[in-house]
């Protein structure tokens, strides 16, 4: 179908902001229009009309176009999922609603008990509610069975069977330990961003179901030391969505939900060079041969589309974790962000943190290394090499052959030493490896490959019992690290 729509005044060149949100500008963190929403600064080509582009007068960069409105939203539906079941106001006409009492006390008073569990009232409208997964949970025991036998891989069959339940009382009992797991988490959570004033995070993306192509993406940013996993999200909904398209109009609201993609011609992959550097390079090729390069559904031939639910264009789901995040780390001073080298993760991350850039309180930063770079090494010689379409300035160092390169993204040039040293992602990106190696067998049933809602409680519940109760070779958790706890918690405890 033609795109008749014409585009040929200012205002309407950039889309509608959005709560003060506008996310197109130019991305060249260099360029004196960086971060500019002005429209006198770029001319829209639309040589292509389902691929509008977006070109910087200054500096000839090519941002592709997002939605903010539906940037915005997605946000709101990621913070909804993860407060989904918390005990909350749910009065719809009320300022409080969906605010979980967990993280914002201030808004409830605490309003006796129903039977042991707790109830509170709304400030604001005097509405009262009861914390349903407060009190003692009598299904402790089977539950605490039910995820040994998941975490040990048992097929879903098996359990229902030595347990004794149909598979609808197993999915019912999923969900119910993945709600106690998401209050747990925010309590957590909480304390975690109040109380560390200078935080590194690491984020990756990842398929959810590497064997299914069925264009689930996970992307997820945990503490980078500790890894402490602070949010995770995927670009899938298990509710349908009346208008999906096949094209990306990102001038129409509703632009991130997507219909199943047309099959498409695409060139066979070279194969990976060896060498760090070769590697790189190769990236930076195949992500400007997508034809949208902030998405990496773009280029694949084919997607077998969920039979349920919805997929969510991915960048409007990366955009909103980091949207997500910012929200969550208001009180946050200094900030560093080290990604694999994905356009996607860093235009996020810097629209996202504009100001930041700009005041230079955040640190952005790609890490690629050889695998047998030993982490926490002194970088000794190092390299300085301008990469890409977008020269990205790139550190090398090499030890034994073996070679470790950061950028940093947000245009420091005087530390390379420290970010070679300290900057890693390794343990975002070994939690998505661990979760793919502990449920391969839940993750990679036939049915599933086409219903991906079914992992969305194990996500939270995994996320939960990684932080929490997961010991490394110390016998330290995640959340003991970061000073959040003493002790690390109990199947039992987790679910109590
Ligand atoms: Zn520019
Ligand atoms: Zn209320």
């Amino acid at each position: 179908m033609m795109n008749t729509r014409r585009i040929d005044n200012d205002a309407s060149l950039l889309p509608q902001i959005c709560n003060g949100h506008q996310l197109n500008h130019c991305k060249t963190v260099s360029c004196i229009h960086f971060g500019s929403t002005d429209p006198q600064h770029y001319v829209l080509q639309r040589n292509n009309p389902n691929k509008p582009m977006l070109v910087c007068k200054e500096c000839g960069a090519f941002p592709p176009i997002i939605n903010n409105h539906d940037v915005v939203e997605e946000a709101l539906r990621l913070k909804q999922q993860q407060s989904s079941g918390m005990p909350a106001c749910s009065n719809p006409d009320c300022e409080n609603l969906g605010l979980p009492v967990l993280t914002h006390r201030h808004l409830y008073h605490a309003f006796g008990f129903s039977g042991d569990r707790q109830r509170y009232r709304c400030k604001c409208c005097q509405a009262t509610f009861v914390d349903r997964w407060s009190g003692f949970n009598s299904k402790n025991l089977i539950q605490q069975k039910l995820l040994a036998m998941l975490f040990t891989g048992y097929p879903v069959r098996d359990i229902c069977r030595r347990l004794n339940m149909n598979p609808k009382s197993f999915y019912d009992q999923l969900s119910h330990i993945a709600s106690r797991c998401r209050r747990q988490l925010a309590m957590f959570d909480a304390r975690l961003v109040k109380h560390v004033p200078q935080l590194a995070l690491a984020s990756d993306i990842s398929e959810l179901q590497p064997n299914s192509g069925n264009g689930v993406l996970w992307v997820a940013s945990s503490e980078a030391e500790s890894g402490y996993v602070l949010a995770q999200d995927i670009n899938y909904q298990p509710d349908e969505h009346e208008e999906c398209s096949e094209w990306h109009d990102p001038y129409s609201n509703g632009a991130r939900f997507m219909a199943p993609p047309p099959v498409q011609l695409v060139e066979a992959p070279n194969t990976m060079p060896q060498g760090l550097l070769a590697h790189i390079d190769a990236v930076y090729r195949q992500i400007m041969a997508r034809p949208n390069f902030e998405d990496p559904l773009s280029s694949k031939p084919r997607l077998n589309y969920p039979s349920k639910g919805c997929l969510i264009r991915p960048q409007y789901t990366v955009y909103a974790h980091y949207m997500h995040l910012q929200q969550m780390l208001e009180q946050n001073e200094e900030l560093a962000i080290y990604m694999p080298q994905e356009t996607l993760l860093r235009s996020a991350c810097i629209s996202i943190f504009c100001d930041r850039i700009k005041d230079k309180t955040i640190h952005p930063i790609y890490v690629e290394t050889d695998p047998e770079w030993q982490h926490g090494q002194h970088a000794g010689r190092i390299d300085i090499v301008l990469m890409g379409w977008w020269r990205d300035r790139w550190a090398f160092t090499r030890k034994n052959d073996i070679s470790k390169g950061i950028c940093h993204l947000g245009g420091e040039k005087d530390n390379e030493g420290k970010w070679l040293e300290v900057a890693t992602h390794r343990t975002i990106t070994q939690y998505q490896q661990r979760f793919q190696d502990q449920f391969a067998q839940f993750i990679n049933e036939p049915r599933r490959k086409l219903r991906p809602g079914g992992l969305l409680p194990l996500l939270d519940i995994y996320r939960a019992w990684h932080n929490l109760c997961r010991q490394d070779r110390d016998g330290i958790t995640p959340a003991q690290q970061m000073g959040l706890i003493a002790t690390p918690l109990t199947l039992e405890q987790l679910l109590s």
